[in-house]
C-alpha cells in the first residue's frame, strides 16, 4: 500500500524550465547523469539513473527537437579509457525509449559537429563520455564553447552532478539559453521545499558514518525541524560527548565539543533530539562476527556499535508517528553487512508506513530503502547523493545557479 503522501511541497525555481523553451526543430543539448554502476563485463547493474531522465528526453522527442544527450561515467581523469565508454548506456537508452539512438565516439570536434549537422527533427544522439576530455572537469572555456556549438539550447537534467562546477554543467551555460529538465526541477521542488517550507511536524532522521558530514544539515534545519533523530556511526560521537563509554565505536574526537553545542542549541529551541538507547555491537565489522545487544550505556571496551537495537527502533518509530514530513539521510548502522542491517531496514519500514511526506536523500540511504523493499512507499527518493546533501545544507548548486533566470 502506498502510504507516503505524494503532494510535493514546492521549492522555488526562478530559472527557465525546458517547458519555457520553444524547442521544436531545434538542437537541444541535454546534460544527464547516466553515471550508472557497471559490472566487470561493463553490463549495467542498475539503470535507475537512465530511467529518471526519461521524462525530459521523451518530452524533447514529443516536441520534435533534435536531441543531443551528454553524460559522464566514472572517473577516466581526462583521458580516453574504454572501461568508461557510454556504449552500453546507449543500447539501454535505445531499449527504454524504443527509438534509435546514434552513439558518437566523441563529444566534441568536427566529426561530432558534422553528425549533429545531419540530424533531422526527432533524431537522438548520445555523445561519448564528457570526462574523456580534461576540459570537462576543469570547466575549460574552449571545451564549453565546443559543446555549446552543437546546440541551440541547453537543458540540465543531471541533478546528481549539479554541485560540480564542470564545463557541461556551468561553462556551457555562458553560451546558450539554459533551462532545467524535469528531474532537476523535481529534485529542487522536493529538497528545497522540505528545507524551506516543511509541513510540520517535521522530523529529520540523520545517520551514516560521521557527524562532520551532517553538521551543516543539522544547522540548516535547526529552525524548521521539530524532532531530530540521530542514528548510525555519528550517534556515538554525540553519546561520547555526553560522557558515555562507547567502547571502540566510531567517534570523531575533534567533534565532541561541537556535538554538545549542537545538542544544546537544538534543545534550547525546543526541538526533541533522539539518540539510540540500545545497539548491536561487534568486535569487527566482518560478516559472521559475533554480535551482542547492549544498551548504549554499556558498550564494552574492544566492541563497537554497528547497528541500532530494537528499543531504539521503537523509540524512533514512535517519534515518527505524528510527523507530517520526514526527511531521512544516512543509514542507522553498517547496513551493507546483513547481520547489521536490521535497524536500518526497520526504520525504512517505519518511514514507509508513516502517513507523511517522506523524503529520502543523500548518501546511500536510497540503497538502504531499496534493499528494504519499500522504495515504492516513499514519497520521493533523491537521485543525487552529494548534490542532495549540499541542498539540504542550504548551499547553492552551481549547476542550478548557472541556468537562465526566468
Ligand atoms: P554516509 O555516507 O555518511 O551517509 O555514511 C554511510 C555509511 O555509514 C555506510 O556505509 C555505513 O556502513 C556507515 N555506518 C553506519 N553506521 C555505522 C556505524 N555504527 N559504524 C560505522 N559505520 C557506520
Amino acid at each position: 500500500m502506498q502510504h507516503g503522501l505524494s503532494v510535493p511541497i514546492k521549492g522555488v525555481l526562478n530559472k527557465l524550465s525546458i517547458k519555457d523553451l520553444d524547442i521544436k526543430g531545434k538542437r537541444v543539448f541535454i546534460r544527464v547523469d547516466f553515471n550508472v554502476p557497471l559490472d566487470e563485463n561493463l553490463n549495467i547493474t542498475d539503470d535507475r539513473r537512465i530511467r529518471s531522465s526519461l521524462p525530459t528526453i521523451n518530452y524533447a522527442i514529443d516536441e520534435g527537437s533534435r536531441i543531443i544527450i551528454a553524460s559522464h561515467l566514472g572517473r577516466p581523469k581526462g583521458r580516453i579509457d574504454k572501461r568508461y565508454t557510454l556504449a552500453s548506456v546507449s543500447r539501454r537508452l535505445q531499449r527504454l525509449i524504443k527509438k534509435e539512438v546514434t552513439f558518437l565516439p566523441d563529444c566534441v570536434g568536427p566529426e561530432v559537429e558534422a553528425a549533429v549537422g545531419r540530424m533531422s527533427d526527432g533524431d537522438i544522439i548520445l555523445l561519448e563520455n564528457l570526462r574523456f576530455h580534461a576540459g570537462e572537469e576543469e570547466n575549460d572555456e574552449e571545451f564549453s564553447r565546443a559543446l555549446a556549438r552543437l546546440a541551440d539550447y541547453y537543458v540540465n537534467d543531471a541533478f546528481g552532478t549539479a554541485h560540480r562546477r564542470h564545463a557541461s554543467i556551468v561553462g556551457i551555460t555562458k553560451f546558450l539559453p539554459s533551462a532545467a529538465g524535469f528531474l532537476l526541477q523535481k529534485e529542487i521542488d522536493y529538497l528545497q521545499g522540505v528545507v524551506n517550507h516543511p509541513i510540520r511536524p517535521f522530523v529529520a532522521i540523520l545517520g551514516g558514518a560521521k557527524v562532520s558530514g551532517k553538521i551543516d544539515v543539522i544547522r540548516n534545519l535547526e529552525d524548521k525541524v521539530d524532532k531530530v533523530i540521530v542514528g548510525g556511526g555519528m550517534a556515538y560521537t554525540f553519546l561520547k560527548a555526553m560522557g558515555y563509554n562507547v567502547g571502540d565505536s566510531l567517534v570523531e574526537d575533534d567533534m565532541l565539543d561541537l556535538a554538545n553545542e549542537i545538542r544544546e542549541a537544538v534543545a534550547s529551541r525546543g526541538i526533541k533530539f533522539y539518540l539510540p538507547v540500545d545497539c548491536v555491537i561487534a568486535q569487527s565489522i566482518e560478516p559472521g562476527a559475533e554480535t551482542k545487544l547492549v544498551t548504549t550505556q554499556e558498550i564494552p571496551h574492544g566492541w563497537k556499535a554497528v547497528d541500532i537495537g530494537p528499543a531504539s527502533v521503537k523509540l524512533f518509530s514512535e517519534a515518527l508517528e505524528s510527523a507530517k514530513t520526514i526527511l531521512w539521510n544516512g543509514p542507522m548502522g553498517v547496513f551493507e553487512v546483513d547481520a547489521f542491517s536490521r535497524g536500518t531496514f526497520a526504520i525504512a519500514h517505519a518511514v514507509a508506513d508513516a502517513y507523511a511526506l517522506t523524503i529520502v536523500g543523500g548518501g546511500d540511504t536510497d540503497l538502504a530503502v531499496s534493499r528494504a523493499g519499500v522504495s515504492e512507499s516513499i514519497s520521493f527518493i533523491s537521485a543525487g547523493g552529494g548534490a542532495a546533501l549540499e541542498l539540504l545544507e542550504g548551499r547553492e548548486l552551481p549547476g542550478l545557479m548557472a541556468l537562465t533566470d526566468k
